[in-house]
């Protein structure tokens, strides 16, 4: 069954078309990639896929349902969570009030402040520190802790892991693993096939505002020298 898809997308930017026919599907519970190199398209897929980009022609589907006309707050309502590459940390704001706006603004369910703490020990320590004073991968773990807080069904993730040192990016697939391990289904948007490798079961490639190859992680790993050169800089 169908988490989430977007099926023939066009996405255009005034007169200039973005994306083309893109079609992308996340399965219940599974962890997808869309990997693309800079400017392929991802963060435009991703708007589209949250309701911030409209869908001139195609569908977005949720839960096999269609959804294409629903606005950003209704489609986090349903349960898909975006957690943008930029993080947007409230500096002003501690660490646990960061969190705490993500409780009032999403859905209950399992995921709760003590269970966020639980997944990433750092923001237990650090929870009346403002957030402005977080280490790049705290940053990182802060924001997904806000996605889980909404308790989405799906969860979007643009470039979770870029920039960080390969200890952190470590500590941050293993709790997407947890994440995903309880139900939720993961969009993971990259740039390179490192995390991808470990953590999905299929990948999509974008360029051009086009998806261009997909398939299985096996599959990927038979035609990586030229999935290497679609998303190479
Ligand atoms: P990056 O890895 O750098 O974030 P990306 O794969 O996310 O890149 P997009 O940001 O989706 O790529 O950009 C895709 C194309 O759309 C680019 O040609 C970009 O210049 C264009 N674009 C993105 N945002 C806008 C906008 N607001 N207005 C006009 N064109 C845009």
């Amino acid at each position: 069954m169908t988490a989430f898809a977007l099926e023939n997308c066009d996405v255009f930017y005034g007169k200039a078309q973005a994306l083309h026919h893109v079609s992308i599907d996340v399965g219940r519970a599974e962890v997808v990639s869309l990997i693309g190199r800079n400017g392929a398209g991802k963060s435009t897929l991703l708007k589209a896929a949250i309701g911030l980009n409209a869908v001139r022609s195609g569908r977005r589907l949720f839960d096999d349902r269609d959804v294409t006309a629903l606005k950003p707050h209704e489609l986090g309502r349903l349960g898909i969570a975006f957690v943008p590459e930029n993080r947007r940390i409230f500096p002003n704001l501690t660490v646990e009030e960061n969190l705490r706006i993500a409780t009032v603004m999403g859905r209950t369910g399992p995921w709760t402040l003590e269970r966020i703490f639980g997944l990433f020990p750092r923001l237990e320590e650090r929870a009346s520190q403002g957030g402005d004073t977080l280490s790049g991968g705290e940053q990182q773990m802060l924001a997904l802790g806000r996605g889980l807080l909404t308790n989405p069904e799906v969860l979007l993730l643009d470039e979770p892991t870029e920039g960080l040192a390969p200890l952190i990016v470590d500590q941050l697939v293993e709790a997407i693993r947890v994440i995903n391990a309880e139900g939720i289904a993961i969009l993971l948007v990259e740039q390179n096939l490192k995390v991808p490798l470990k953590l999905a079961r299929r990948q999509f490639v974008i360029d051009n505002g086009r998806v261009v190859w997909s398939g299985t992680t096996a599959e990927l790993q038979a035609d990586r020298a030229r999935i290497e050169t679609l998303i190479s800089v």
